[in-house]
């Protein structure tokens, strides 16, 4: 007797598996350094460990539900109502909030490519489709071939601001104009996971954004606590958005699901915010560095500003990437793409310059110039 299969719907059958920054190869001699997931070189800070410990004398309970303690430590960090917050599973689980709360199927969500590559799998994973705009030469987002793909199914515009993995953001006119032309059924959301990283000051802040255009209900930004903040393995992160859609966003949330140490940490971290932005100024500081030092080597590379650079290497990226590895770096690689290295602490990214440096003469020499 044949043998069925539980059924599946058919679409998870080519949703991409997400590919997760790969850790390093060990190569006898040489300290090995994971720069493929935009994680957080610095170790936690002490008041924040001291804060996740106490927190784990009552793991027997469930956490808050809805975590207003953090909400309310958002609310007064980013002069917002507590109604203006929604708070998941890490930016990615608000996103899947978000595409749950405004997409049925075959409802469409805008967002250039290559962009983040959560994206398209969370958009297929809650039943739409996802729309897939190719990024200008310059890395930017195509921000007039996003408004020209909107159709009567648009629910969700996706903007990676600044854009992971090519690390170039919009400027405030040109987000301005685009938000001017986006109809109002439909959210923009700016997706600012390293907006803390950001250094050039053509670049808007969302949330003052947000702020001043408060009258439209349809612009949200999403922000979170594993990169600046550098708590990645806990899973918090939030949305400000309008009344009306936050509360939408806070009902598609998985029961309990932001754990206790998760919001005993980020309160932490918050408190903690000088320090922890002293940290983030030595990455960017780091990122000029690694940054001036591959354009001296010849490498045309975007003026990144999260806490990662982009090498457009076309087919030599899978080459790239193995030099990488052969010492002990672990990069990200995308495809024919390129490849995004992290910032990470000074002695991997000295390492990571001098494979740079040694892979640009191998071509040189392979082109006999
Ligand atoms: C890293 C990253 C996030 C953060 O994801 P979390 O789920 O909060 O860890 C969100 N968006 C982009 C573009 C990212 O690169």
């Amino acid at each position: 007797m044949n043998r069925a299969s539980p059924y599946l719907r058919p679409t998870i059958d080519a949703i991409p598996a997400y590919i997760a920054g790969k850790p390093p190869q060990q190569v006898s001699s040489l300290t090995s350094y994971k720069i493929s997931s935009n994680e957080n070189p610095y170790e936690t800070l002490p008041e924040i460990h001291e804060a996740i410990v106490s927190s784990l004398r009552e793991v027997n309970r469930y956490p808050q539900m809805d975590p207003i303690a953090l909400r309310e430590a958002l609310a007064h960090r980013f002069s917002i109502s507590t109604e203006n917050l929604a708070v998941g599973t890490g930016s990615v689980g608000v996103l899947q909030q978000f595409i749950q709360a405004t997409c049925e199927a075959g409802d469409e969500v805008i967002h250039a490519w290559r962009s983040f590559e959560a994206y398209p799998i969370v958009t297929a994973v809650n039943g739409a489709t996802s729309i897939a705009i190719p990024l200008r030469v310059d890395e930017s987002h195509d921000l007039p071939a996003m408004l020209a793909a909107i159709t009567p199914k648009t629910r969700l515009i996706l903007v990676c601001q600044p854009n992971n993995p090519t690390g170039v953001a919009a400027t405030n006119e040109e987000l301005r104009d685009f938000i001017e032309q986006v109809p109002e059924e439909i959210t923009i959301l700016l997706d600012e996971a390293y907006i803390e990283f950001v250094t050039d000051p053509a670049i808007p802040d969302g949330v003052e954004l947000f702020r001043e255009l408060v009258d439209r209900e349809n612009i949200a930004i999403l922000r979170t606590f594993s990169k600046a903040y550098g708590l990645a393995s806990l899973r918090v992160g939030f949305a400000i958005a309008a009344p009306i859609v936050a509360s939408a966003i806070r009902k598609c949330a998985v029961p309990f699901g932001v754990s206790g140490p998760a919001q005993a940490a980020a309160i932490a971290a918050l408190a903690c915010e000088p320090q922890l932005m002293k940290r983030v100024s030595a990455i960017t500081a780091e990122r000029k560095r690694v940054i001036d030092g591959l354009r001296l080597q010849g490498w045309k590379t975007p003026d990144s500003q999260g806490n990662f650079v982009w090498l457009r290497l076309g087919n030599e990226t899978k080459s790239f990437s193995e030099l990488c590895t052969s010492y002990a770096l672990s990069v990200r690689a995308y495809g024919d793409d390129g490849v995004r290295v992290t910032i990470g602490e000074v002695a991997a990214n000295d390492r990571f310059l001098d494979v740079a440096r040694e892979f640009q003469e191998s071509v040189r020499v392979r082109e006999g110039s």
